[in-house]
């Protein structure tokens, strides 16, 4: 097996993983920095795939405390406020820095400022992009400075495993698959970075990037790291529905088309209906993505559908020049399954779009074991019950440049530790399961059937007995993968392989989000029982082991704000 040695091993290249590479290298540029991964550096991740932008106070009407309250009534009060806090006021600095350190250029006003736009559940239009296609603006840019530096870098290297110190006391170190070999690395370090963007892809309809299938949390769950509010998955309510033979069915149709005054129609009688939103919330298409998509969802159930099940977006009210200008990419993306956005009608279906609960964190970006660091999709308690369109890609730079700006402090005062060589073993013999068993299985069926399950019993409505067939079903698929053998022995690209990892992950991760959601006797934010209608207790949810399955319901703390109150009296 190769070994390596990097002072700073960060795992995944979305918004996170390389702020925290530009951090570290900034704060002590002496130190090894490795980036390492699944993918190609710069062109993975979802951070690559934002549309609508980045929310920030920056207009002189705005502040950051309005910016902290839409965050905190957006998450249901669930937030850990100290990172709420620190995602706003930091979020000014970092779009600062985007824009004068690292070269990207934000759509702008005829005055020359930044224009902001609106996003649902914001008090304020604060929303910074570029078009509508934000995410490559920022991604190109932080590659190229990160191949700038040099920083080295393991591409197409898949992270099988948190490996921990002989005596158990700190990270030493993380496995790879080498996916273009099929051979295993062990790369040792003195801090590492979970950054590899958490991703709902165990659902049937889903926005994130293919090579996102929660492999992070997997692994903080086997190293036994408390996972927060796991039950809180995120629907985004504009999914395009283009039929079962695209892989475009379930990408997102971006937020700022509700922003700006997009309605959504039902079905009736296979014709299109009428704008139902209103009937469930005041605030119509611009209520928060839990909202709007449980409407939906009711409406679904209620048969009130377009002949494909799903419901309409209508864009054309609001001008079809308009909606050309402001929306490009969507519409391109909208023609290209043979929708026409800016004039006639799509169908959508809401769809698994983010991840609110991962591994628990303090705002240092630290985690339980020593030398192992978060940031972005892959940690917890930030957006609370709910994230607010706009906060996900602030909450992966934000707190990216924060673990880079902590790894590089911590790494100086520690040194590399043996890495307990058992556990590596036992890594090893796990990936090598598949090979080593004789021909059964169907992997296409189980992650049909996986999909089924998390949609149909673990989706937008719950319920005590939808959770417990779904914990079931779940524990037979898990079974099922157990006992899956590869049909060949090539390891080179085997794209088959890395499927049966990628089920293994979404499976655990699966497991504990449904134990979490059917620990959660309340509805709040995303989480919706339908035997439990009423928000409960302001309690959130820590998964504690997947051994045993436990969950344990801890009180919030309101360490700036408390319910009822809020921060805005505070400003002139
Ligand atoms: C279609 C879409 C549109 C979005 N639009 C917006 C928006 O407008 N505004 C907003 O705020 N947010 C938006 N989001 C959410 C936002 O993209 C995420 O919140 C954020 O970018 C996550 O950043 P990250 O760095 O945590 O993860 P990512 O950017 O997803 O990066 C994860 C990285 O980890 C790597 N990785 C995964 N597994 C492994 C492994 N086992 N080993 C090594 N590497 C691994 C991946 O290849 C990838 O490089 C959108 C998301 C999607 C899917």
């Amino acid at each position: 097996m190769r070994e390596l040695d990097t002072d700073i091993l960060i795992l995944g290249s979305g918004g996170a993983g390389l702020f925290a590479a530009l951090h570290a290298h900034k704060a002590a540029p002496e130190l090894s920095i490795t980036v390492a991964v699944k993918g190609l550096l710069g062109k993975c991740g979802c951070t690559r795939m934002v549309q609508g932008g980045y929310n920030v106070a920056l207009a002189r009407e705005d502040s950051v405390e309005r910016h902290f309250m839409d965050t905190i009534v957006g998450g249901g009060w669930l937030c850990d406020q100290d990172l709420a806090w620190k995602l706003v006021t930091l979020a000014v600095e970092r779009i600062r820095e985007l824009e004068n350190e690292l070269g990207c250029f934000f759509d702008r006003n005829p005055d020359g400022t930044i224009h902001q736009k609106a996003f649902a559940g914001q008090t304020f239009d604060r929303t910074v992009h570029k078009g509508d296609l934000t995410g490559i603006e920022i991604i190109n840019r932080l590659a190229e400075q990160v191949w700038a530096r040099r920083i080295a870098r393991l591409e197409e290297h898949r992270a099988v495993e948190l490996i921990k110190s002989k005596d158990g006391s700190a990270i030493a170190g993380v496995l790879f698959v080498d996916m273009r070999t099929g051979d295993y690395v062990f790369v040792r370090a003195k801090a590492v970075l979970l950054a590899t963007g958490g991703g709902p892809t165990m659902y049937k309809y889903h926005t994130p990037s293919g090579d996102k299938s929660c492999d992070g949390l997997a692994m903080a769950l086997r190293a036994g790291l408390p996972l927060r509010d796991m039950e809180m998955v995120q629907f985004h309510p504009t999914g395009l529905l283009a039929g079962a033979h695209t892989r475009m069915t379930g990408t997102v149709l971006e937020e700022g088309l509700r922003g700006a005054g997009g309605y959504l129609l039902n079905g009736l009688n296979g014709q299109p209906g009428e704008r139902f939103m209103p009937r469930y919330d005041p605030k119509a298409e611009r209520a928060t993505r839990d909202l709007v998509s449980r409407a939906m969802f009711t409406e679904i159930r209620k048969g009130n559908t377009t002949p494909h099940g799903g419901l309409y977006l209508s864009m054309s009210h609001l001008g079809r020049d308009d909606v050309k200008k402001q929306f490009k990419g969507m519409v391109e993306r909208c023609a290209d399954c043979g929708f026409d956005l800016a004039g006639g009608l799509v169908e959508v279906v809401p769809t698994a779009h983010y991840m609110m609960g991962g591994v628990e964190f303090a705002p240092d970006c630290t985690t339980e074991l020593p030398g192992l660091f978060v940031a972005g999709e892959d940690s917890g308690g930030v957006h609370g019950a709910n994230r607010l369109g706009g906060n996900g890609v602030a909450n992966s730079t934000v707190f990216g440049a924060v673990a880079g700006d902590a790894m590089a402090a911590w790494v100086k005062g520690a040194g590399y530790r043996e890495p307990d060589r058992a556990a590596i073993a036992a890594a090893v013999r796990f990936c090598e399961g598949p090979f080593t068993r004789s021909a059964s299985g169907n992997l296409e069926s189980m992650r049909e059937k996986l999909y089924d399950v998390m949609w149909e019993k673990v989706g937008i409505v719950r319920d005590a007995a939808g959770l417990l067939e779904a914990q079931a079903d779940l524990n037979a698929l898990d079974r099922g993968l157990d006992s899956y053998a590869l049909p060949g022995r090539e390891r080179a690209f085997n794209l088959t392989w890395h499927d049966w990892l990628n089920l293994k992950s979404l499976v655990a991760v699966s497991r504990a989000i449904a134990a979490a959601a059917a620990a959660r006797r309340d509805s709040r934010g995303a989480h919706f029982r339908a035997d439990f209608p009423e928000c409960g207790a302001l309690e959130h949810s820590t998964f504690t082991s997947i051994k045993d399955m436990s969950v344990s319901m801890k009180p919030v703390t309101f360490t700036r704000v408390k319910p009822g109150q809020t921060l805005l009296r505070d400003v002139a």
